[in-house]
This record gives structure tokens, C-alpha cells and sequence, in this order.
């Protein structure tokens, strides 16, 4: 295979991205000359160098000082430590973060529970999940999970199978469970939210009491 549909073939990789797409981004590629090219490159080169995956809220962030694997949200001592929000992926961080609405702590999920998924705990960090609620409780006064997930179904899946897995840490250290996504529209991808909407649904959030469908207005 030549160069042109090999890179194509990676570019179809990439999320959303179809092979019509693939093939205008290499002949756009072709059309600029050898050095925006070098320096695409090399960004994509330093990208595993120059960015750590935080070891508390397991997001990407760019660390050059080589010192410490926590980000600077984790270590801001002003964020407030009895909340935890939960989010699929980093660009849903983003968007959150990009509100200002929200103060707490985060966690990252790094995927999502697609719907009849046979093992989900392999599809996000659980684990790491588990042991952060747990450690958190103990030693930082966590008081409440906030889940923000997107309203569709595999968000929808997720939220279920992460307020079971959590029902039993919860209980232990009487935690309220509330989730955001209910406060946003059927169909609402959270990393396209605006701030209005961010906003609306942080304000509307509602406790998830139990494993089972009761959801109670707070
Ligand atoms: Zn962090």
C-alpha cells in the first residue's frame, strides 16, 4: 500500500471520522509544504512525552516539569474535595471545566458502558474508580458524586451500571449519588453543551437514592 492509503486508513481510525473524510485530510496534507508537515509531526511525537495521564483523576494534562504525575486541578487546594464528578472522557472534562460552574474534584472514566456490553468493567476504570470514592471518603470528606454523562443510551447504561457498582461504597459512607445528564435533553452529547446548559443541569441535578429507577428531585 502507498503512503497516501495508509495514512488514509489512520485517519479513518480517528472518532468520527469516515473514509471520504480520511482521504481530503491526505490531500490536504499533500497540499502544504514540508514544514507545517515536520511540525505537525513532531507534535504528534512529543504528544506521549510531553502529556501525563493524572494518577489521581486519570485525565491528560501537559506536565513539563517532570515532577509529580498530579495535575493542577487535583492539587489545587482551593477545589472543593466532598464533591466528585464523573465524567466519560476528557473532552467532557473540558467542556465542564470551561463553564467555571463547577468547583469539586473530578474523575474521568476513560470510555463508556456501550448497552449489552458482557464485561463494562473493562470498558472504564472502575477499579480506579472504586478505590478513589473509598480513599476520598475516608480521608477527604467526600460527600457527594455527581455523574455527567451524556443523554443517550450508552451514557444512559453507563449511569446505571456505575450507580450499582457505587451503591455499596456509597451506603457505607453515606454519600449522595446525583446525576447531571437528566437535567439536559434527550439526545445531548455533553461534550457539545454550552455553558447555559451546563449550567441548567448542574442546578437541576437530582440524587440517585438507589440502584433502581427512583429518583428523587433535590
Ligand atoms: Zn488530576
Amino acid at each position: 500500500m502507498d503512503s497516501i492509503h495508509s495514512l488514509i486508513q489512520y485517519f479513518t481510525e480517528l472518532p468520527g471520522v469516515g473514509p471520504r473524510q480520511a482521504k481530503r485530510f491526505v490531500y490536504f496534507l499533500l497540499s502544504r509544504n514540508a514544514r507545517y508537515l515536520d511540525e505537525m509531526c513532531r507534535l504528534i511525537q512529543d504528544l506521549k512525552n510531553t502529556i501525563k495521564t493524572c494518577t489521581e483523576c486519570f485525565r491528560f494534562f501537559p506536565n513539563d516539569t517532570r515532577d509529580g504525575l498530579i495535575c493542577n486541578i487535583c492539587k489545587n487546594i482551593n477545589r472543593d474535595k466532598a464533591s466528585l464528578m464523573i465524567v466519560c472522557r476528557d473532552v467532557d472534562f473540558e467542556t465542564i471545566e470551561k463553564s467555571h460552574l463547577y468547583n469539586g474534584k473530578y474523575f474521568i472514566l476513560g470510555g463508556t458502558v456501550p448497552v449489552l456490553e458482557k464485561v463494562p468493567e473493562k470498558k472504564i476504570r472502575l477499579n480506579e474508580l472504586l478505590s478513589t470514592v473509598e480513599r476520598r471518603a475516608e480521608t477527604e470528606g467526600l460527600r457527594e458524586i455527581i455523574f455527567a454523562m451524556s443523554v443517550n443510551p450508552e451514557g444512559e447504561n453507563t449511569l446505571d451500571f456505575l450507580k450499582q457498582s457505587l451503591t455499596p461504597v456509597t451506603q457505607k459512607y453515606s454519600i449522595t449519588m446525583s446525576a447531571l445528564g437528566r437535567g439536559l435533553s434527550t439526545g445531548t452529547e455533553l461534550e457539545y453543551s454550552d455553558s447555559d446548559t451546563i449550567k441548567n443541569a448542574l442546578k437541576n441535578r437530582v440524587s440517585e437514592r438507589k440502584s433502581d429507577d427512583s429518583i428523587i428531585k433535590t
